[in-house]
């Protein structure tokens, strides 16, 4: 794809609110290949990691009412029928969206914090699906960017099945080889080891994508060392009978929570790629 350069507007800007939406946002996603109509399920901004590169603007209180179900099917079902019209490239917004992203990719369960912590996640999973095949074309995919921090808890579980049973793609972090680099960039209280039981789990039962973001902490990136155990987890997922359908390595393209991260060169991206398609055997994608 001949794609345009990631500093070009219309992909650095994500607002999380577009006009009177309060919990859909459209957005054109470089990862997602076009427009992706996103469902923030998080309008408190509370996550249960506190990435260092977090793009959340957390310097503003958030939504402290519990998001109201019936509302959201609205704002679905109107924004769904918006894009799939391609009335969207109309608007000021999408006016300079280059012609190869000009195509509705997916809905995505994304937003101001981990979507399956939210304790209604199933019942939205089979709203968005049941809309998607009212209103979308049949290509539009389901999408749950995720940390996996939640896929052990029964009901989350559910909900992966129905969005899996529906077009749908896991799209699961997973940042880093070791526990401690783990925790010095995800800065949580669950383990490096929940993480990779749940990604090697859901891996077991459906092809999902891993997704990967490196960065440089002040000067430094990240050693070799994390290099090879960020590998050798990925082969340990795929040697547990987990598949992997893909791996998205990206780095930091908008105002990160802390000063000190930054981007890594599209060279470094492109050595990790190297590395993981030599020792995993799966493809990559590289996002500079
Ligand atoms: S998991 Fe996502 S929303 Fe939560 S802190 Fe990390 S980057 Fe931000």
């Amino acid at each position: 794809m001949n794609e345009p350069s990631p500093t070009s507007l219309v992909f650095r800007h994500h607002p999380r609110r577009f006009g009177e939406w309060k919990y859909v946002y459209p957005v054109v996603s470089r990862r997602a290949g076009g427009v992706s109509l996103g469902i923030n399920l998080n309008l408190d901004k509370i996550c249960n990691f506190d990435c260092v590169y977090c793009q959340v603007d957390r310097r503003e209180l958030g939504e402290r009412e519990f998001p109201d179900l019936r509302h959201l099917e609205e704002e679905l079902r109107e924004a769904i029928s918006w894009i799939a019209a391609g009335e969207i490239f109309s608007h000021p917004a999408f006016q300079d969206t280059p012609p190869a992203f000009r195509r509705f990719c997916d809905i995505a369960f994304s937003g101001d914090g981990e979507p399956t912590t939210y304790r209604n996640f199933t019942e939205v999973v089979a709203k968005a699906a049941t809309l998607r095949r009212e209103l979308a074309p049949p290509e539009v995919k389901l999408v749950l960017i995720t940390n996996a921090s939640m896929f052990h808890r029964p009901a989350v579980r559910e909900g992966l099945e129905l969005l899996n049973a529906n077009h749908g793609e896991i799209w699961a972090k997973l940042d880093a080889g070791t526990e401690d680099y783990f925790r010095r960039i995800a800065r949580t209280s669950i383990s490096f080891s929940q993480i990779l039981e749940n990604i090697t789990q859901a891996a077991k039962a459906w092809p999902i994508v891993i997704q990967t973001l490196l960065m440089r902490w002040g000067e430094e990136p990240p050693g070799q060392a994390e290099r090879v155990a960020y590998c050798q987890r990925l082969r340990e997922v795929v040697q547990a009978g987990g598949s992997l359908r893909r791996v998205q390595l990206y780095t930091v393209a908008r105002k990160p929570a802390e000063d000190f991260v930054q981007p890594l060169t599209l060279e470094e991206l492109e050595a990790w790629a190297a590395a993981v398609r030599e020792t995993v055997g799966v493809p990559v994608v590289v996002y500079p």
